[in-house]
């Protein structure tokens, strides 16, 4: 498996990717911690993320179920890694951008799409909050 990095290289992981696509999350929270219009995602066994490389810290919110959501990111440059929502089990939000073929991959549905910025076209099919599982 290829090794990934955060923007400083403190934090290295592999992951296993079950599908070559993003799910984009519009959630606020995505917006508010990464500065962009959304998130480039994917939702996956905990078990396909293995960190190599130094210790994550955690922040943790309350999601919209009311329940804890764990966000793991570097301490040094803070590139969030993932995040886990304790509702989901788990299963795991992994920031596939950060892969190396992140940029190559096409969506494949979207997420929170009741906080998608206006302006924004619909790219992939979209759920009003997250998909039924
Ligand atoms: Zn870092
Ligand atoms: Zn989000």
């Amino acid at each position: 498996m290829p090794i990934y990095k955060c923007h400083c290289g403190q934090i290295e992981w592999e992951v296993k990717l079950e599908d070559r696509a993003h799910v984009l999350c519009h959630c606020d929270t995505c917006k508010q911690l990464g500065g962009g219009a959304y998130s480039l995602n994917q939702i996956l066994p905990k078990e396909n993320l293995k960190l190599t490389k130094g210790k994550l810290n955690t922040y943790t919110y309350h999601g919209d179920s009311g329940k804890p959501v764990n966000c793991y990111y570097c301490p040094n440059c803070t590139t969030h890694v993932y995040h886990h929502q304790t509702v989901m089990g788990d299963k795991i939000v992994v920031r596939i951008i950060l892969l190396d073929q992140g940029k190559s991959l096409k969506p494949s549905a979207e997420v929170f799409g009741k906080d998608r910025l206006p302006w924004e076209i619909e790219v992939a099919q979209t759920f009003q909050v997250m998909p039924p599982s």
